[in-house]
């Protein structure tokens, strides 16, 4: 008899693990609540979908165990699956950081797992959610269509964010039934928020972005910051987002590009006789400015009033803006959940759970959250290959 899995979700780790193993005959069921299949691929990259980045490395990666990601990443890398893009003559480019984007649409991406399903006679029970699973010989799935039996199991629900798409936390409360730690989760590559004083100021620039360094004492990204009517956005705000802590300030570098010595002071030197506001205006947006003299971290004074001390201090102020944001926007927003099934209870080559056999975990359920840029989805892509080839060797 042919050995039955159930891929519960089927989002980018589920719908290609479930081509993979369905090519290798066995039969394979993809259960998801959604009407839709690959509904948050369709929504990436603005619809473009960043499928992968040329570079990647566990480095980009968060999680308790920061090795963990490693052996999935090395045994399905950016290249496997940019082969798997080529055999189905996506057209695709380059953005920055190695950023890889569909030319046309996301839509080709989920045609591909779709395709790579349909050659592997892959089953789909769409709109149906899943609400408990129980192992007695066999594994039972309690679903809103009724029991469904399995000999195993591959969780691939994801994570929290965006609950409007359906996301739900079984996958965490499938784990603890199977006595599987979970790691706390929260939402990650997500806006701030501000208090209402700053908030009041910076909402006007709404729209405007700003290329700048943004750090902590973690790590640091030097990215566009977007200002928003709730707050700050932007590349450099989400990546800075997965690693901040409530309370936290964050350090932004609004001149990223300008050395002190050089640059800087020939700015100044070249427009002594003009007011900060308008000598700065040639670097800075003019309303960005007038937000900083507000609040009253600028002069309202002409270039040549300033000394070499008072120099030094405004190239401090424009390169050490420190702000204390108030949260963030949270699941509604956020590209990723961070913590998720840890990785201890999982093993690193197979994604199959040390202490139930027959039940894996893989894609953003774990506790591996990747940075923005194509990360998440090669995550997704690396976890599940690992998943398919273990059952299949
Ligand atoms: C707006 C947005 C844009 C993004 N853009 C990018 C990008 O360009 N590049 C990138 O690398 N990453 C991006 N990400 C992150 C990326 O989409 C995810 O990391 C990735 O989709 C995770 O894949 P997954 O298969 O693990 O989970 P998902 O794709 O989230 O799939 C999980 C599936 O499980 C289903 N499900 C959940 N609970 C149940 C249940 N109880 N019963 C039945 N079904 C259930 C869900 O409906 C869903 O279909 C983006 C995320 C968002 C929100």
């Amino acid at each position: 008899m042919q050995t039955k899995i159930t891929i519960i979700g089927a989002g980018a780790a589920g719908l290609f693990c479930a081509g993979l193993l369905g090519q290798k005959s066995y039969d394979v069921t993809v259960i998801d609540n959604g009407k839709k299949v690959g509904r948050k691929i369709l929504m990436s990259g603005g619809g473009k979908c960043n499928f992968t980045n040329l570079d990647i490395s566990a480095a980009n990666y968060l999680s308790q165990n920061p090795h963990f990601c490693k052996s999935a990443l090395t045994r399905f890398t950016q290249w496997d699956f940019l082969q798997l893009v080529n055999k189905h003559n996506i057209n695709y480019h380059e953005k920055d950081h190695g950023q890889l984007f569909c030319d046309n649409s996301a839509e080709d991406i989920v045609n591909l797992l779709v395709k790579e399903c349909q050659q592997g006679s892959v089953k789909f029970q769409m709109q149906t959610q899943v609400e408990d699973v129980d192992y007695d010989n066999q594994f039972k799935l309690y679903t809103s269509k009724g029991i469904i039996e399995s000999d195993k199991v591959i969780v691939a629900t994801g994570g929290l964010s965006m609950p409007a798409l359906g996301m739900t936390s079984i996958g965490y409360k499938i784990a603890e039934k199977f006595a599987i730690p979970v790691v706390p989760v929260k939402a990650g590559l997500v806006p701030f928020t501000l208090h209402k004083p700053l908030l009041d100021i910076l909402a006007t620039l709404s729209g405007i972005a700003i290329p700048v360094e943004v750090s902590n004492t973690k790590i640091s990204f030097k990215e566009n910051l977007l200002f928003t009517h709730r707050g700050l956005s932007g590349p450099a705000i989400l990546q800075i987002s997965s690693y901040w802590q409530a309370g936290e300030p964050i350090n932004i570098n609004l001149l990223p590009d300008l050395e002190f010595d050089s640059q800087f002071q020939q700015l100044l030197e070249k427009n002594r006789n003009q007011t900060i506001k308008n000598c700065l205006a040639q670097i800075l947006p003019k309303r960005f400015i007038e937000a900083l003299m507000q609040l009253n971290l600028l002069a309202d004074t002409t270039v040549k009033q300033l000394n070499h001390k008072q120099q030094q201090q405004l190239y401090k102020t424009l390169t050490q803006w420190t702000v204390v944001p108030n949260g963030t926007e949270g699941y509604r927003t956020a590209e990723v959940t961070l913590g998720g099934v840890s990785t201890e209870a999982l093993s690193s080559k197979t994604m199959q759970a040390k202490a139930q056999p027959n039940l894996s975990f893989i894609g953003e359920v774990i506790d591996v959250a990747g940075w923005l840029g194509g990360y998440n989805f090669q995550w997704a892509w690396s976890s599940a290959f690992a998943c398919a080839e273990a059952i299949t060797t």
